[in-house]
Order: structure tokens, then sequence, then C-alpha cells
């Protein structure tokens, strides 16, 4: 039986950065993946000869994001074209004056939230109540923070906002082809899904389908909710257990459709809100890099309906918003491409941690080891980037680091 130095467990933006890290300094290190690809949540998909990206798709922060020099190194050209989710194009179906009504009520419910906080680190208890936009902050949090804000931490999430940044790029060949393509050179076992680590020996015995896998040290950077879940039996670990049920995967989905006719009646990189004064809507970038397609984001409570519905039931409902704006002849013109479910997908079960009410200190517990030879990392043990990529990579590049002393 082959023994390696370090077995890194998951092949995400987290654990790719752990791997690179430890085979850039000499380890001996194997990269294991329950799926059949790299990438994790970075995941791109090639269709209809375009890159589209069914998770992560904006490099968040720019100005401190470690993926613009991992983009310049393989060669992958950045659009750094900002986004214009604020803006309502035309402001159609969301008037001006609507618009900064609902950004005034946001602005006082984040004012509540850092300088009146109510008892309980409860955001949604900051909510007016009554208030036209109550259902708007709710859709935003849905997309931001992947569920509302009655379940939502709110030292968390000002940890969150006062580290990020307003400059947000993209990749047009694809954020997830980035993060598999900083994989390359690695020694890496897809389909290979840890069931558990036996932690009774000097070595460490990873246990899998395929076979026993020997190691020094292990990196565990599967998402919060795989952990809770124990799909990988870790042994004495609880704490580490319970801090994973304390910060959750929200949901987030997207949704893809092909615009066939009239795709220039649509201008490039504008936005539409489907209904600001419904939570459950969705955000469309209409054709994101001059691509005739829509691209569709749904989170939080609206990311759970259209689960429910299923790829074409969100699409009909994506469908029947849109022509609600711009006109019923786009029913015709608009189709399904391509869309994502992460709350189904067996390795991963949702979209991005949130810290629960109270618990926000979580992230740090999670990041604590509690075997020396296993450390943990992955968004969610970020204290102020998680729910990103680069959050999730320097996570991996840090619990590398401290591998190596
Ligand atoms: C719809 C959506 C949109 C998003 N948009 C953005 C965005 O624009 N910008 C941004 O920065 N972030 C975005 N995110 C968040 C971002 O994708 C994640 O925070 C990040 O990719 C998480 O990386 P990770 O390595 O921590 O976890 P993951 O990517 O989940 O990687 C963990 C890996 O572990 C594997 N695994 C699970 N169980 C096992 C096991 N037992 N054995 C071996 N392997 C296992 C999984 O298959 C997975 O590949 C988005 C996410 C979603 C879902």
């Amino acid at each position: 039986m082959q023994a390696f130095d370090v077995i890194v467990i998951g092949g995400g933006a987290a654990g790719i950065g752990a791997a690179r890290t430890l085979f850039d300094a000499g380890r001996n290190v194997l990269l294991v993946e329950a799926d059949a690809r790299l990438g994790g949540r970075a995941r791109t998909e090639h269709v209809d000869g375009m890159a589209l990206d069914l998770g992560a798709g904006w490099l968040h922060s720019a100005e401190h994001n470690p993926w613009v020099e991992i983009a310049a190194l393989h060669g992958f050209v950045l659009d750094r074209t900002l986004p214009r989710w604020r803006e309502q194009w035309r402001e159609i179906g969301f008037s001006h004056a609507d618009q900064r009504d609902a950004a005034k009520a946001f602005a006082a419910f984040e004012k509540r939230l850092r300088k009146d906080p109510p008892p309980g680190d409860r955001a949604g208890a900051a909510l007016v109540p009554g208030s036209p936009w109550g259902a708007w902050i709710d859709a935003v949090s849905g997309f931001v923070n992947g569920v509302d804000t009655a379940k939502l931490s709110i030292a968390d999430y000002l940890a969150y906002e006062d580290a990020a940044t307003e400059t947000d790029w993209r990749v047009p060949a694809g954020y997830g082809a980035l993060v598999a393509a900083q994989a390359a050179g690695l020694r890496v076992a897809l389909a290979t899904p840890v069931t558990a680590i036996d932690r009774a020996g000097t070595a460490l015995k990873l246990h899998t389908p395929r076979g026993t896998l020997v190691a020094g040290q292990a990196i565990v950077t599967v998402s919060t909710d795989i952990l809770a879940r124990g799909d990988i039996v870790l042994g004495g670990h609880d704490d580490i257990l319970h801090a994973a049920a304390a910060l959750p995967l929200g949901l987030a989905d997207k949704l893809f459709l092909a615009i066939d006719l009239g795709a220039d009646e649509l201008e490039a990189n504008a936005h539409l809100l489907g209904d600001p004064r419904n939570v459950i809507t969705g955000t469309y970038t209409l054709r994101p890099f001059g691509r005739p397609v829509i691209e569709a984001m749904f989170g939080g409570e609206g990311a759970r309906e259209m689960a429910e519905r299923g790829l074409q039931g969100a699409a009909d409902f994506a469908i029947e918003e849109l022509c609600a704006l711009l006109g019923g002849k786009w029913r015709r013109r608009l189709r399904l491409l391509a869309g994502s479910a992460w709350s189904r997908e067996t390795h991963v079960r949702g979209g991005y941690s949130h810290a629960l009410p109270g618990r926000a200190s979580a992230r740090e517990v999670l990041a604590t080891p509690v075997d020396p030879r296993i450390r943990f990392a992955g968004e969610a043990c970020s204290a102020t980037e998680f729910s990103t990529v680069h959050g999730a990579y320097k996570t991996g590049v840090a619990a590398a680091r401290a591998l190596l002393g």
C-alpha cells in the first residue's frame, strides 16, 4: 500500500489550493475527489460553444483575490466589466424612485445591524415590520447569503461585508475551468469518496470504496453539509461536526436561457430583477459577455422553490418573470440551456455557508484542528471571505502551510 505525506480530501478551490502548496513544497501529496471532476462548486460546463459557470462565476474582491494572479499564470483572460446588479435595465418593473426607496431601506437595515443590533444576533429582527421592502431585502439576502435574514447571523454577515470590496471580475473561459487548471500536474484520484479516517495508528488510514489510502497527514475540505451529515466518519471530532452544523449551506442556483431570436434587442451585461416585491424571484444578467443567453440566479427561498420545480420548471418560472418585464414575445424566444441543482449534488448538498444566529464563532472552531495531523479547510473556514472561491483557496493554502510547519 503506497503511503503519502499528505492526502487532501476534496478537489474544490480549497483542496486544490492545499494540494498545490504542498506539492510546490516538495511533499508527496494526493488530492482525492469524490466527484468525476475537479473544481467542486466552481464548475464550468461547455454548452453550444460557450463556457457557462453553473457555480461560482465572479472573482469577488478582485483587489485581493489570488485567482487574478493564477489566471495570468495559466493564460486565462479576465473580463473586468463590473456587474450591474444594482441597476434595473431601463427601469423596467422597478422605477428609479422605487430603487432609491429600496436602497434607503437597505441602508437603514444595515445601519441598525451595525449601530443598534437587535438581541439574539438574528439579522431578520432588524427588518421593519410591514415595510414594503422587506421581501426585497430578503431576496437580496438570498442571493448574497443563500438564506433570508431570519436565519442569518448579524456578526457573520458584517464580517464578510467589512472585508469585501466592490470589484468583481469574470473569466469568459469559466471560473470553474480556471480552478481546475490550477490542479495541473497534481496527483489526483477522481471518483474516490473518502468514507472514514482511521486515526488509531501513527499513520492515518483513509477508507474509500476503491481501497484504503495511507498518509501521515490529511486536509479535509468538504462542505459543511457533507461534514455535518457524517459522510466521512472522523471519530472524536464532535466540536468540528457541531461547528459545521452551525454553518449550514444556504441555497444558490444558476439557470442559463438561450436567446433564439432578437438577442440584440437586449443590452449586453444589463441586469433585471424579476420582481422587487417578492422574495421568490430571479436576478437576470442579459447577454453576459455579449453571448446570446440570459444568466439567471436564484438564492435562498427562491432557490429552494426552483429546486422543487426542477430545471424545466425553474426555466418556465424565469421565462414568465422575463415576459412580465420584456413582453410576451420572449416566451417563444427563450429556452432552457443549462442549470444547476446544488442541493441535490451528492458531494456538496447546497450553495455556500452562513452562520446561524449566535454562531459566527463556529468558523474559527472549524479551522482549529483536533488531531494535529488533520486540518480542515474550505470556504466555511474563512472568518471573512466565506462563501467565495478565493476565500476557500486561501483556507486551503493556510491549512497546507500549517502542516508544513
Ligand atoms: C450557484 C453558486 C454561485 C456562486 N457564485 C460565486 C461567485 O460568483 N464567486 C465566488 O467567489 N463564489 C461563488 N460561489 C461560492 C463558491 O463556489 C464556493 O464558496 C467555493 O467554490 C467552495 O470551495 P470549497 O473548496 O470550499 O468547496 P467545494 O467546492 O464544495 O469543494 C469540496 C469538494 O469536496 C468533494 N467531496 C465531498 N465529499 C467528499 C468525500 N467524501 N471524499 C472526497 N471528496 C469529497 C466535493 O465533490 C467537492 O469537489 C457560488 C456558489 C454557488 C453554488
